[in-house]
């Protein structure tokens, strides 16, 4: 949950504690990615271990790509109850593949939440961005809210990368990047330079046998279609074959 910084107001019912606490009209607690079971209804809005439980809770809301992604990153915790409750409406927040945003309803107030857990509204990769929807109360995380943080467009950096990839394709090179996240999208840009060979570290192979993409590398465009996940090599498993992750 890094850089969060929720302010609470005791009139909103939200509290930061394990997690992120939102107290219901009629006493009913949701609680956003906490580490433990606490609360009447867990929410996980992604698979980032800053956001993932250490026991699993009896059930939890959540995205089905988050589950699974959940499940392969807690081995030891075994099979994960998803539940869908009228109350918690996902949203996709743009983030890492699975991460769904929040809309809660109170259904004896009516007053709407939004717990954006991490999100993004630019479209990447196979990232649609994160649509704010309206509500009374927002709880807004961010790694990048501060204003020094500004980037250049999404198509200038991966066509930054994808250059860079061309130029040294005389030798190899290494590519630094979160196993469920910017490692998909690194592999991705190495597939549009035509770099053939990707070797990957054995948690980043864990979370791409999960793990669907675009058969197309860009989101640009109609949207792409999918996939099954991008074979690559974990570093047990190095060869000298063509990789692939065509
Ligand atoms: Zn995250």
């Amino acid at each position: 949950m890094t850089g969060s910084n929720v302010g609470s107001p005791s009139d909103t019912g939200v509290r930061l504690r394990d997690g992120i606490e939102i107290e219901l009209g009629d006493g009913t607690t949701i609680v956003a990615d906490g580490t433990r079971s606490a609360g009447d209804i867990a929410l996980l809005s992604h698979a980032h271990g800053d956001h993932l439980y250490d026991d699993p809770p009896e059930s939890v809301v959540c995205s089905a790509l988050t589950a699974a992604l959940a499940e392969a990153r807690r081995e030891e915790g075994g099979p994960l109850s998803r539940e869908t409750v009228p109350e918690i409406d996902l949203r996709p927040a743009g983030h890492v593949a699975g991460s769904r945003a929040a809309l809660i309803t109170d259904p004896d107030t009516g007053v709407r939440y939004c717990y954006t857990g991490d999100i993004s509204t630019r479209d990447r990769f196979y990232l649609p961005g994160f649509e704010p929807p309206d509500a009374d109360v927002l709880i807004l995380e961010t790694t990048y809210g501060s204003p020094e943080y500004v980037f250049p467009n999404q198509s200038e950096i991966e066509a930054e990368i994808v250059e860079w990839l061309g130029r040294t394709m005389d030798r190899p090179v290494l590519l630094f990047g979160y196993s469920l996240g910017r490692a998909q999208k690194l592999q991705l840009l190495a597939r549009r330079a035509d770099r053939s060979r990707v070797l990957v570290w054995k948690a980043i192979t864990r979370i791409n046998s999960v793990m669907t993409f675009p058969s197309t590398p860009s989101a640009r465009g109609p949207r792409p279609t999918w996939r099954p996940a991008i074979p690559s090599y974990s570093r047990r498993e190095r060869t000298t074959s063509r990789s692939s992750i065509r």
